[in-house]
């Protein structure tokens, strides 16, 4: 039974009252840090300072850790560092041993079980590295790594070799030679700021870096990716937008998972981007039990829009090690994709991609649209099963016959 098959049912209403829960903007709030003054609470570095990072502080705050958690959080910093901003914390419910929020952030003694086919450089980055901290494996774009650092650690990061350095990975990028290999390499018009996370450079940093980019006459877009306006909203002040908006174009792409995350702290930190001129858009991994069902994406997809950010892509969990525990299956992706198209605003629909593993770049993942195609007529199915007939055209050819609905088959 799909969503909207389900309206009017008992079950449809629960699901209606759900999206509607999910949809609310609530402040994360003091919990714990009551006691602490309004400026050291706003500010980004006091965030940082205080952050989560050991079991012991954990195990104060959430007594009701459960057994996997403990082993889990005891060995982190030997896969990934253990980080969680008092803020972020905050979201987390010590209650629900599901909660979403603390699913993404607290470790579980099932990361360090590795399956054969899982790796620890999913999409072949490191081979595709010029000079340190540079990615270029498409032809007109690269991926430049500014730190290794995060607010806090997701704990299905693609680049858990790479981030916090908990695993030893030897990551020292040198931005005059990223810069330089730019500069001498006319394809590239499209620079990438990625890491860790770029926003946690001071703004003086982050200009020289910016500037030296945009002074490269050939570079025509930049993008920033970062999850900081939803670990650490605080670090959206208004100097920082100031000194974002004089390098337009820039684009920044967001990453948030589950509706939880948009609090009325974020949507006013993306309203401070947003005023700055800066286009959003959002990436999402599709993690179990975190946001694989369709009331929590279409809770999450309609939230973004309503701050300002356009869903850009949900992404299939890539084949990190250690991710089995989190990672959801490509036919509850395309199910949730089937339930958005159509049944939300155009806006709000992510690209669904899978990275191939191994470095063979995004792939488009979408339901069957198109039943079937041959010179003359493509035949395709709408969000309601309805079947339509589309006269093709040869290059040149005008249309000569007008589409029409045929008869509908029988689902099944
Ligand atoms: S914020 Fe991004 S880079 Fe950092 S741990 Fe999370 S997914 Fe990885």
């Amino acid at each position: 039974m799909s969503y909207d098959d389900s309206v009017g049912t008992a079950k449809g209403q629960g699901e209606n009252a759900r999206l509607d829960s999910l949809k609310q903007f609530r402040s994360a709030g003091r919990g714990f840090w009551s006691h602490v003054s309004e400026a050291d609470w706003s500010d980004w570095r006091w965030q940082l300072k205080n952050r989560i990072t050991s079991l012991e502080q954990l195990q104060k705050l959430m007594p009701t850790l459960t057994p996997e958690e403990h082993a889990g959080t005891v060995l982190a910093n030997s896969k990934l560092a253990l980080a969680i901003t008092p803020y972020f914390f905050n979201l987390i419910d010590p209650a629900d041993e599901n909660c979403p929020i603390r699913t993404q952030v607290i470790p579980k003694v099932q990361e360090t079980h590795t399956a054969s086919w899982e790796m620890d450089d999913p999409c072949g980055e490191d081979s595709h590295s010029p000079v340190p901290g540079l990615v270029h494996r498409y032809p007109d774009r690269v991926l430049f790594l500014v730190t290794d650092r995060c607010a806090s650690y997701c704990r299905y990061c693609t680049r858990s070799r790479l981030v916090s350095n908990a695993a030893g990975y030897d990551f020292h990028p040198e931005f005059e030679k990223q810069i330089e290999y730019i500069r001498k390499t006319p394809t590239v018009r499209d620079v990438l700021l990625s890491g860790g996370d770029p926003l946690l450079l001071s703004d003086d940093k982050l200009e020289y870096l910016l500037s030296q980019l945009r002074a490269i006459p050939h570079v025509e877009f930049l993008r920033i990716g970062t999850r900081i306006p939803i670990f650490l909203p605080q670090r959206i002040t208004p100097a920082l937008c100031a000194m974002l908006k004089k390098y337009h174009p820039l684009f920044i792409s967001i990453h948030t998972n589950h509706p939880r995350e948009l609090t009325t702290e974020v949507r006013e930190a993306l309203g401070r981007l947003a005023e700055a001129g800066i286009p959003l858009g959002n990436q999402s991994v599709l993690l179990r039990h975190v946001n694989d069902d369709l009331t929590t994406m279409r809770a999450l997809v309609q939230k973004l829009l309503m701050c300002r950010v356009k869903p850009y892509y949900l992404y299939q969990c890539d084949l990190i090690a250690g991710s089995a525990h989190l990672r959801s299956s490509v036919r509850k992706g395309l199910e949730i994709m089937e339930g958005l198209r159509g049944h939300t605003t155009g806006y709000a629909i992510p690209q669904y991609v899978i990275d191939a593993p191994g470095g063979g770049g995004k792939v488009p993942v979408n339901p069957e649209y198109v039943l079937s195609r041959n010179a003359d007529r493509v035949v395709i199915r709408n969000f309601e099963g309805k079947i339509f007939e589309y006269p093709e055209a040869a290059d040149g050819t005008p249309l000569v016959k007008a589409p029409k609905e045929i008869e509908e088959p029988e689902l099944v």
